[in-house]
């Protein structure tokens, strides 16, 4: 299956080996347009899809909660995707069937069919720490759609404007301050929700990268960081595609 993931720097696809969730050739990456406005994704994605000669049911995971095929939210994204139907769009922008989901959860799907959670029961929680903090919640293996977790009230205002991966970067934070703030986070986390499992995803949670913190942090939880990093998102959103078949719709 094809699977796409939109983010805020760059838009990534690969065709995706659906029953053991690893990338079957080369990954392509375009650059996420300035603006990141509906038109300008869909061409980029269309180019992708043209890239791969693909014909098929498309994935797609974009950083907005998304039900129906449609866009509720937009953190790091232009505000017009607000009630844009990104099904439709990307539907007529490509020619093939789509399904659209969060990219977290796209991401937490890879994770617990193929990667960290894999068998897990109980709550286990995927986070994904980019430009954003992306949720993806799983009861004893089943998804919670639409978490948002990113946008928790911490110290006054959002979190992920207070620990994504992203404000290391901005704001030059050494790792052990970084971490003291990741570890805010989960403890509020802890206290909110209990899970089980805590898995640690996106691009911070590189082999290269988590070594220099998740020794760091301390959870009730088991904390492990995320298995497919930053192809989570492709193939999540590839296997979206396959559980949907033709015509983009979900079976009952
Ligand atoms: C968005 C989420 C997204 C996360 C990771 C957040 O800002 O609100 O929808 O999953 O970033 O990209």
């Amino acid at each position: 299956m094809l699977g796409i993931d939109i983010g805020g720097s760059g838009i990534k696809g690969a065709l995706v080996d659906a029953r053991t969730g690893s990338l079957i050739g080369d990954r392509h990456r375009i650059a996420t347009p300035e603006s990141a406005m509906p038109d300008q994704v869909a061409a980029v994605v269309r180019k992708l899809v043209r890239q791969f000669n693909w014909k098929g049911t498309l994935g797609i995971a974009l950083p907005a909660r998304v039900k129906g095929g449609v866009a509720l939210t937009a953190a790091n994204i232009d505000d017009s995707w607000i009630g844009t139907d990104a099904a439709k769009l990307f539907m007529e922008s490509t020619g093939c069937d789509v399904v659209v989901l969060n990219d977290a959860d796209a991401a937490g799907l890879a994770e617990m069919t193929f990667g960290a959670g894999r068998g897990a029961s109980g709550v286990a929680l995927v986070l994904t720490f980019g430009t954003g903090i992306g949720s993806a919640l799983f009861v004893d293996g089943h998804l919670v759609p639409n978490t948002e977790f990113g946008h928790l009230e911490l110290r006054g205002g959002i979190a992920e404007a207070y620990a994504a991966a992203s404000v290391k970067k901005r704001q030059q934070l050494t790792w052990e301050d970084w971490a003291g703030r990741a570890q805010e986070y989960l403890d509020h986390i802890e206290f909110v929700f209990a899970p089980d499992l805590i898995v640690i995803g996106g691009g911070i949670s590189r082999p290269k990268r988590a070594r220099k913190y998740l020794h760091l942090l301390t959870t009730k939880a088991r904390l492990v960081p995320a298995r497919l990093q930053n192809e989570a998102g492709i193939v999540g959103a590839a296997c979206a595609a396959h559980r949907a078949g033709p015509g983009g719709r979900p079976k009952p």
